[in-house]
Parts: structure tokens; sequence; C-alpha cells
């Protein structure tokens, strides 16, 4: 799967995608993450990707030029499944949309900043918006690098065994049950003792039991439907 992430702070970029199962995933050839800078797409001699809004009021919008050339740049390259806007007004990213994500071929992904983009930009290019939460950044590329790890964990290959993405809290209708390590007693703290039973069938339900539990205690709204 191919990531195009469009920005006018790719440096904010860097390091996400450079450790752990996202760099993996990329080594191995499963995920291709571009990030492009936005000012290169400027078509004025000071580079700027912004203006004033019309009809004033406070904060700078990002102008529709840049984005224009950059998008229609990569869609000249290749095909796209979606556009996608990181936005707080967008729907509220969960496990189903990354789900569904997973199985795209390419992206083309638009971090905002400032009081936000044209609408002509939203209007034109955009498929898809997307928000991480019910709150407010600085710019899309934090809730974008969010994203991306959201979606690239789930594409077949990238986790192993250790790290499956199938017990995962949301994957199913439950959260994940607790999970504990070496030491088996620290200062008294033990360990439940089923862990260290080796009844692989026992310490299924004992799981299955605690996922219940917590579903239920902490998001009723789970096992609703
Ligand atoms: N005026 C806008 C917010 C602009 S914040 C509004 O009230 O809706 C600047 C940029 O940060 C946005 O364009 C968007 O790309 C990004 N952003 C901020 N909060 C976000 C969130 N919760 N989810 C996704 N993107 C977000």
């Amino acid at each position: 799967m191919r990531f195009d992430i469009i920005t006018v702070l790719p440096a904010l970029l860097e390091s996400p995608f450079a450790h752990s199962i996202l760099q993996r995933a990329q080594k191995k050839g499963i995920a291709e993450i571009v990030v492009h800078s936005l000012r290169d797409y400027s078509t004025n001699k000071q580079k700027s990707v912004d203006d004033y809004p019309y009809g004033g009021g406070s904060g700078m919008v990002m102008s529709i030029e840049p984005f224009a050339k950059c998008i229609e740049g990569l869609k000249a390259m290749r095909e796209y499944d979606e556009v996608i806007f990181m936005s707080p007004d967008g729907e509220t990213l969960n496990q189903t949309i990354a789900n569904e994500l997973s199985g795209k071929g390419n992206v083309i992904i638009l971090c905002g900043h400032y009081k936000g983009i044209d609408q002509r930009i939203r209007d034109l290019f955009v498929t898809r918006e997307i928000s991480i939460g019910d709150y407010v950044l600085s710019g899309g590329e934090l809730p974008a690098a969010v994203l991306v790890d959201a979606i690239v964990r789930l594409i077949p290959g990238v986790l192993n065994d250790e790290t499956s993405a199938l017990s995962d809290s949301f994957q199913g209708e439950l959260l994940d049950a607790p999970v504990y390590t070496r030491p088996a007693d620290w200062n008294g703290h033990r360990v439940p003792d089923i862990l260290l039973s080796g009844h692989e069938a026992k310490i299924n339900e004992w799981r299955h039991e605690q996922a219940l539990a917590r579903t239920q205690a902490r998001r009723p709204d789970l096992l609703e439907d």
C-alpha cells in the first residue's frame, strides 16, 4: 500500500515512520510512505502556501494552487483510491475505518494548518475526511501519522505472531485482556496463577472472561449490538 502525504511541515513526519512496525513494513516493501513538501508546489516567489481569508476574520487559509499542483502531479503517475483530508469535522477514525482502508492500494493524505484549507480543495479533490477525535490540533501531521499507523499494522504480513492485531481492542467487540510478564512476583504482587498453569484452554477462557469484564466496566456501548 502506498501513502502520499502532503504537508507544509515534512520534518514533523520524519520520526513517526522511521521506527518499529512502520519502519519494518516499509523495509519489507509492504508499505510505501512518501512525504511531499507543499512549499515545493508553491506558485509564487515567496514560496507561500497560505493567504488571508476572504470575508476577513482570524487565521490564515491554505491556498488551493499548491495542493492542486501536487495532487494532479501524483494522479498523473498512478491511480488513487482515496484522497483523504485530516479534519476535526470529518468522520471519527475507528478500527472499522482502519480495517477498511488497509485494503486499499494508493491513498493521498492532506494535512491542513492554520485556520484550515480553502473549501474548494475539499470540494474538488477530497474523497474522504477523517478526524482523530473531538479536539483541535495545530496541524494534520500528527493525525496523518496516527491514521497511517492504524492502517499499516493491519496490512497482512506487517505484524508477526507476537504482536498479532487479532486480539487487540476494537478488532472484535471486546477490549483486550490484561497482560503480564516476568517477574511472576514483584514485591508480593503476583501474576494470576492461571497464566502460569500452562493450560492453554483455561488461559484462553480466563482471557475471554477478563476481556468481557473489562468491556462491561469500561465500554458497555461496545456490547450493545
Ligand atoms: N478551523 C478548523 C481547525 C483547523 S486546525 C476547524 O475548526 O475545524 C488545523 C488543521 O489541523 C486542520 O485543517 C486539520 O488538518 C488538522 N487537525 C486539527 N485537529 C484535527 C483532528 N482532530 N483530526 C484530524 N485533523 C485535525
